[in-house]
């Protein structure tokens, strides 16, 4: 791979087209960057803000090839890109992160075994793939438990809570006794993420902690700084430099972990990608995790990681359209407050339509601020 820089003026090629495209690629044209995205649809949120939008499906390997020769680099903002398609683009052009991260992020066993095999702290688990296995998961794992699909699970899709022995068999042919693993339950003191960036030369920068909290196990609120002891922060990023050093990753890479009573971090999830946690750099870092992403696959130096401001971040989820268009105007009359919108069409329910940032003089301000707006968009 060379290390020679993609300077501005260069193309990047993305590969999927939703809002963490949409955000990388406003902030690669603001460096001078031009973007192609590479989409299954027309008129996404990444191809309204690109210079190109390729419509085709990511098992078209021509089209893919085709894409790839036409950039410069290539990185993508979802793991679930086939790998075909990664290869077939790395053909062309330098993928970034490469298909190593994709594949290891792809699967959830096989993501938690290349961590425990490496040292790195998981939720204890099991890999289930027959009725045996999953009676031997519940006699080392015990209930409570979470039972989650091994691929393509996300924002809580294909996973449940399960209190006892008959449940998780219950949940297990729900899931039409599909590949899975069963995770010990962790009444965590809070969730926690970070995100990290390793350079085309190595370098490595790691954003402190982010602290969010899920409604219905999908992002609702992240605040940042994390109010964690300075100890955690240190093993967090501890954590972050081995991981990205362990997967040779080159781009940007969001750890989410539980922090558990005693102080300790387990990971919970990996995403080789921009992450929904991390939306609040935008507008309170120095850097964001966009431009971070950017200057990393291009081999440029890192921005700064230093917050701004302490701030809040509140997900706008299709729900708040229930009685209409929300009132922007009335969020946007609050100071201190951002309001970011992914030019989606439909706002089905739960589907992720934007976010607002909130800055203030500290976390629980902030916090107070971002929800106080988002209550403000809903009509009555
Ligand atoms: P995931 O899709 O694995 O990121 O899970 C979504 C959310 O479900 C997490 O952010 C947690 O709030 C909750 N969750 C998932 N796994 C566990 C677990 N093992 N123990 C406790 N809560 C969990």
């Amino acid at each position: 791979m060379s290390a020679a820089p993609i300077l501005p003026g260069a193309t990047i090629g993305v590969l999927g087209s939703g809002q963490l495209g949409r955000m990388f690629a406003l902030a690669a044209r603001r460096l001078g960057y031009r973007i192609h995205i590479f989409s299954p649809e027309r008129d996404t949120p990444a191809g309204q803000v690109a210079d190109l939008e390729v419509v085709a499906s990511y098992d078209d390997l021509e089209a893919v090839a085709m894409f790839g020769g036409g950039v410069d680099v290539v990185t993508f903002e979802f793991e679930n890109i086939p790998a075909a398609t990664a290869e077939a683009a790395a053909a062309f052009a330098p993928v970034r992160p490469s298909g190593v991260a994709l594949h290891v992020a792809q699967q959830r066993a096989r993501e938690k075994s290349y961590l425990a095999e490496r040292g790195f702290p998981v939720t204890p688990f099991a890999h289930i793939r027959t009725e045996a296995d999953l009676d031997a998961a519940l006699s080392t794992i015990g209930t409570p438990a979470v039972l989650k699909t091994a691929s393509f699970g996300y924002d809580g899709k294909g996973q449940s809570k399960v209190s006892s022995a008959d449940a998780a068999r219950a949940a297990w042919t729900a899931l039409g006794k599909r590949e899975a693993i069963l995770e010990k339950f962790i009444p965590f003191e809070r969730e926690v993420s970070t995100i990290v960036a390793r350079g085309v030369t190595g370098w490595i920068a790691s954003y402190g902690l982010i602290e969010n909290s899920h409604a219905n196990h999908i992002l609702d609120i992240s605040v940042h700084p994390a109010s964690v002891l300075p100890a955690v922060e240190a093993r967090a990023a501890e954590i972050a430099r081995g991981v990205v050093e362990a997967l040779d990753l080159t781009g940007l890479l969001c750890i989410e972990f539980f922090l558990t009573h005693d102080g300790e971090l387990l990971i919970n999830e990996l995403a080789p990608r921009p992450h929904n946690s991390g939306h609040l750099t935008i507008d309170a870092c120095m850097t964001s995790q966009f431009e971070q992403h950017v200057r990393a696959i291009c081999g440029l130096p890192p921005g700064s990681i230093e917050p701004l401001r302490p701030s809040a971040m509140a997900n706008l989820l299709g729900d708040l359209w229930a009685q209409g268009e929300p009132d922007w105007a009335a969020a946007c009359a609050m100071p201190g407050v951002h309001l970011h919108l992914y030019g989606k069409a439909e706002p089905r329910a739960a589907r992720k339509m934007g976010h607002l940032t909130a800055l203030a003089a500290d976390t629980r301000s902030a916090r107070r601020r971002a929800v106080a707006a988002r209550e403000a968009l809903a009509r009555s």
